[in-house]
């Protein structure tokens, strides 16, 4: 399975699997290694990516995938100091020859009682909602094997009480900017925990006239988060948007 070369998490290569994909496109042979930072995962430092494809080039596992593992390896570093810690505080306990401390008991996140506003590290960002249900729809796919991972999808239409709950502990979240922006005035979602954002046919954006919503997004996100913007041109106006959301304008992948 030529996925296991790209250094995917294994989670992410049994998925890729299961949906019958054997081999990388060419823009996911270029753009995940890239995006993953060459595999060196001590990095905190990811570049930022201006990718020209076409839709059905398989440009969404192209952002998805290393975002996705990206966000698997923290998730398990983070679990595994939380067990460290743990497994600290009971040896400390012994030595002073007190009980063991108990685990804390995670909230119930469905429980409207325990709503707080979400705090995504992923952002997905599409012109259109069908869009946007198409990606978070194959975003679902690629983390089914990922214990706790979670994926939401922010657009339109959607009655606001159950796309709140919806968001609740979501990872990673595909929207459309214009109901993102909503959520995030009414304090919904905070997006300073964003680290990787990715805008998905920026041409498309910038002919529905989202270019002033992604610039006040990209302030809203972490200034040290790595953004991937697709695009099935690089046309003049397409590299000024680069410009105005990327460090540098944006490494190019063709
Ligand atoms: P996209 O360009 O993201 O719209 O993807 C086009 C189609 O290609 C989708 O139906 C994907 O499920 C499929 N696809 C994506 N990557 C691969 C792959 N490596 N092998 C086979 N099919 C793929």
């Amino acid at each position: 399975n030529g996925f296991i070369e790209l250094g995917l998490a294994p989670e992410l290569v049994r998925a890729v699997a299961d949906l019958g994909y054997t081999q990388p496109t060419q823009v996911q042979r270029k753009a995940v290694p890239l995006a993953m930072g060459s595999g060196d995962q001590d990095s905190t430092r990811f570049i930022d990516l201006m990718v020209s494809s076409q839709t059905g080039s398989g440009k969404t596992a192209a952002f998805l995938l290393p975002v996705l593992h990206t966000l698997i390896k923290q998730q398990a570093a983070a679990e595994a100091e939380e067990r460290a810690a743990f497994e600290r505080a009971v040896a400390e306990a012994a030595e002073r020859g007190e009980p063991a401390p108990k685990r804390t008991k995670r909230k119930d996140p469905t429980n409207p009682r325990n709503f707080k506003a979400a705090t995504p590290g992923a952002l997905v960002l599409c012109p259109t909602r069908e869009l946007a249900q198409q990606v978070a729809h194959d975003a679902i796919d690629l983390v089914k094997h990922c214990r706790g991972l979670r994926v939401a999808n922010v657009v339109g239409g959607m009655p606001y009480q159950l796309q709140i709950a919806k968001l609740q502990n979501a990872d990673l979240v595909v929207a459309t900017p214009g109901r993102l922006l909503d959520l995030q005035r009414s304090m919904q979602i905070k997006l300073d925990k964003v680290q990787f954002l990715v805008v998905d046919e920026a041409d498309r954006m910038l002919d529905l006239g989202f270019s002033d919503d992604l610039a006040e997004l990209n302030q809203l996100t972490s200034q040290r988060k790595q953004t991937m913007m697709f695009s099935a041109t690089f046309a003049p106006r397409i590299q000024q948007l680069a410009m105005r959301v990327m460090h540098d304008g944006g490494s190019s992948v063709q």
